[in-house]
């Protein structure tokens, strides 16, 4: 298959943006792929040539781009980071420059979806001596031989910035209106679907789930897609979790007060801690224990302890847990915050004296898998059952989270103080009949926060500082997840990070730096960055404004720290900025 096929359905995809029509480009395309291209197809319609649960990257810098721009155009660099400059996109430039040197060489090989895909995977493991022009060389021969605006896409995959807006969702429904011949019309003026019979719609929401449900499992939609059209729902049914292949993780919805949060998710609800520490998913595969974080990158060399730990104390041959990693203080045994240990994820070096510094309570709050059985289906009540029998409560090593079950609000009052006396964020509320939904941020976990008084907001654009600030970034805009899993811009933060490197907290210098690699715009002071780093962000008061395509801005907002175990996928969201709007004005 021709990769100019896949540039068309991009740019199909970009030219809507209504989800069905989106869908339906989708589907029709993907009916068209022949079987041993499917992988491959949908890996790349998602921007990347690893599945969401590969962490590798392809470790390719704008920087890197300008060069092989340059190469594949046999411009010099100069004169691409100038086009670049004046056009913006690195992208069209070197649409424009390669194209510009084909026409007088006349080269017309096309590429294929294969050497594309191919080349790609190869990238991250070219390392060492060498291996900068190595990579350089590999992408200008690509893009050596890419027609039309095959180059802009060939770019921005290279970049991992390519969102032609192929959602979750979307994707999901158009593997099943591909392959699992739901009863359905597709009305494109009306950008509607149509159902003979109300049982046509039924029919639909099982195949949509049947899909859905085995992509939780697996974390792949290349390899449901390939399933599904191989063998329909059936097939699809028997794709179950592997221990070793993270899942994504289930996030939560927020309420202001233990009441709210105990109604929202009904009574008699399940309170929990809500520990101040981060994210793992740990895998026990007899002797092998695999721990991966919020982002799913694999950080069980970082943290020895964690796997001793689990060989010890957790009663099971296989297991799949979810638990929060908190940090404590050796002298005084209270929790500290999440900082402290933020270094403990990154540190490659030292490690085992970091762990003695730094040591850390792993508090397992469910359980995903046991000894070959699959739990996600599972009641939240059942789930925590099987906790409580499978992990010993060792205190500073491994304990399963502090909980209880009542209908009481002055009860969930008291608890939600203990909490927070024992050094915790507050209480989590739990619906005890909630199943496990992978990445979903589900009504059946509720995290209780007084107001929205911080946000985590990724950094979308930046500027360059000026005077004795040049050389920073030193102006950041940020965004927050919209409601089509888009990032929508908030607002603008500089206030929080500080200049030089001895004063405590984030420096400029250092943002610069993390930020630097994901540039991929940029036109005089300002830059357009990859959506990657995470600010937690404090601020007075929510305010409602034009000026930015959420519909709202911050007042005196103020960086707190950079979250680097977070997402961007789960930023704060669009929709509690609104509630939290709401809410400030009913104050
Ligand atoms: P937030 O990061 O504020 O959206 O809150 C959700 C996060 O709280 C989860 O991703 C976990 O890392 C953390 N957490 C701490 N304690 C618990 C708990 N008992 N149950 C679920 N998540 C918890």
């Amino acid at each position: 298959m021709h990769y100019s096929s896949l540039v068309d359905v991009y740019e199909a995809l970009e030219a809507t943006s209504k989800r069905l029509e989106k869908t339906h480009v989708l589907a029709e395309f993907l009916k068209q792929v022949p079987e041993p291209e499917l992988e491959r197809v949908i890996l790349l319609l998602q921007g990347r040539p690893f599945p969401p649960w590969d962490r590798r990257t392809l470790g390719f810098s704008s920087k890197l781009a300008v060069k092989a721009v340059a190469v594949a155009s046999g411009e010099s660099e100069k004169k691409v980071t100038e086009s670049w400059k004046h056009e913006g996109d690195l992208g069209k430039v070197a649409v424009t420059l390669v194209g510009k040197k084909k026409q007088a060489t006349l080269v017309s090989q096309d590429l294929t979806v294969k050497e594309v895909f191919d080349t790609l995977q190869k990238l991250p493991a070219m390392e060492g001596l060498g291996s900068t022009d190595r990579k350089v060389k590999t992408i200008a021969a690509l893009l050596g031989h890419a027609t039309g605006n095959a180059a802009l896409y060939l770019l921005r995959t290279v970049l991992e910035t390519l969102r032609v807006g192929v959602a979750e969702g979307t994707l999901r429904d158009a593997i099943t209106w591909a392959y699992l011949q739901p009863q359905i019309n597709y009305n494109m003026e009306k950008n509607d679907i149509e159902f003979h019979e109300d049982s046509d719609r039924e029919a639909y929401n099982k195949l949509t789930q049947a899909v859905q449900k085995a992509y939780d499992r697996c974390n792949d939609f290349s390899h449901v897609a390939a399933t599904a059209k191989q063998g329909g729902t059936a097939a699809l049914s028997k794709i179950s979790l592997e221990l070793g292949t993270p899942i994504r993780v289930m996030l939560s919805q927020r309420e202001p007060t233990v009441e709210a949060g105990m109604q929202r998710v009904g009574t008699p609800a399940a309170l929990e801690f809500k520990y101040d520490g981060f994210r793992m998913q740990v895998h026990k595969d007899k002797d092998t224990v695999t721990i991966y974080t919020r982002r799913l990158e694999n950080v069980t060399t970082q943290f020895p302890d964690v796997v001793d730990a689990v060989k010890a104390h957790v009663n099971a041959k296989t297991a799949l847990l979810d638990c929060e990693a908190v940090g404590y203080d050796k002298k005084t045994g209270k929790y500290t915050p999440f900082q402290h240990i933020s270094q403990r994820i990154r540190r490659k070096y030292d490690i085992d004296k970091l762990k003695e510094q730094l040591p850390i309570e792993l508090n397992v709050f469910d359980i995903l898998y046991l000894d070959g059985k699959e739990l996600l289906d599972l009641s939240f009540h059942e789930r925590r059952k099987l906790l409580e029998k499978t992990v010993k409560n060792v205190p500073k090593a491994i304990v399963y989270s502090s909980y209880i079950a009542t209908d009481s609000i002055p009860d969930g009052e008291r608890f939600n103080a203990k909490s927070l006396g024992a050094g915790n964020e507050g209480i989590m509320c739990k619906a005890l009949d909630g199943v496990y939904k992978p990445g979903s941020r589900v009504a059946t976990w509720v995290k209780v926060k007084p107001v929205l008084d911080t946000m985590d907001l990724v950094v979308v654009a930046a500027e360059w500082g000026e005077g004795k600030r040049s050389g920073w970034l030193t102006s950041f805009t940020v965004a927050c997840k919209g409601d089509e899993g888009d990032y929508v811009t908030i607002g603008k933060v500089g206030t929080g990070l500080k200049e030089l490197e001895q004063d405590e907290g984030v420096t400029f210098n250092q943002v610069t730096e993390l930020l630097k690699p994901h540039i991929v715009q940029e036109k005089g002071r300002d830059v357009v960055v990859k959506p990657d780093l995470v600010f937690e962000l404090a601020f007075e008061e929510i305010q409602q404004s034009p000026s930015y395509e959420s519909g709202y801005a911050l007042r005196f907002p103020r960086v707190l720290r950079v979250r680097d175990d977070r997402d961007p996928e789960e930023i704060t969201t669009l929709e509690e900025v609104r509630v939290a709007f709401e809410h400030q004005r009913g104050r």
